[in-house]
């Protein structure tokens, strides 16, 4: 799976050092605020809140008591809270009004949106919408639809360009990689760009992912086919992903190169 922001930092430090076994795994509410907190075999707390939502996880020595856990994360309380407001600040997806003029990103540039009317004027859900890639979206949509009718038209364009792409890319990437694509499919998510389901090799992508060059979407489906040849993200992914794709880091950055939802 090609996770968000924190994975794919994580995966240009490639091979990626050791991580401390977990030996177990609980969790904390204290003050509203949930902390997953980790057993490791390690000598001091360790607190740390991850994007995109926020997620609390605290590394604490198998033996550390949970007085002393719970006196940790009350006196980072504020810490915690200014990290996740921060984290919250920079994930949130713009919010778009879909009127005319916005400027809306597909396959990397931002396009300025023309609002027309449609011809059927009495059925405000029926729209048609026409990407001119590199230039304009105009959206033909009764003059009193909403913003979420605007927003849903422009989603499923999206997603017609999107299936129109992936099944040449795949077409391309099965011989050349060696593995087969049982089926795939297209998901709105916060916090991955695409999965892999090994055992039915099924791969998901991102909608989100129309937003980004096109090389970006090449990429994160890539990543899942080599998913096929190897499950973890380990030296011989990685092996394979520079085989395979010997620029993948460039295509890594510029997908994490703004928030999610924001290009
Ligand atoms: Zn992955």
């Amino acid at each position: 799976m090609m996770k968000l922001l924190r994975k794919a930092i994580g995966a240009i430090k490639s091979p990626k050092p050791a991580q401390t076994t977990i030996l177990r795994t609980s969790e904390i509410v204290l003050d509203g605020i949930t902390v997953t907190v980790l057993r490791k075999k390690i000598k001091t707390l360790r607190l740390t809140v991850y994007p995109p939502d926020g997620e609390v996880k605290l590394s604490a020595p198998a033996r550390a008591s949970e007085a002393t856990i719970k006196a940790m994360i009350a006196s980072r309380k504020d810490w915690i809270l200014a990290q996740q407001a921060k984290i919250l600040a920079r994930a949130r997806v713009p919010n778009y009004a879909y009127v005319d003029g916005e400027r809306h990103y597909f396959e990397g540039c931002e396009l300025p949106l023309t609002i027309l009317p449609a011809p059927y004027a009495a059925r405000p859900n029926l729209a048609r919408v026409e990407i001119v890639p590199r230039e304009r979206i105009n959206l033909h949509i009764h003059p009193d639809s909403s913003a979420e009718q605007r927003q849903m038209a422009l989603a499923a364009a999206y997603r017609r360009h999107m299936k129109a792409r992936v099944p040449d890319l795949i077409a391309h990437w099965e011989p050349t990689m060696g593995v087969q694509v049982a089926d795939w499919g297209i998901k709105q998510m916060r916090s991955k760009w695409g999965t892999c389901n090994t055992q039915a090799r099924r791969i998901w992508l991102n909608l989100e992912l129309m937003k980004k060059p096109p090389e970006c979407l090449e990429f994160v489906l890539v990543h899942e086919m080599v998913h096929l040849l190897e499950r973890g993200h380990n030296a011989r992914f990685y092996g394979w992903m520079d085989r395979f794709m010997p620029q993948w880091r460039q295509y890594q950055a510029m997908l994490n190169a703004r928030p999610m939802g924001m290009g």
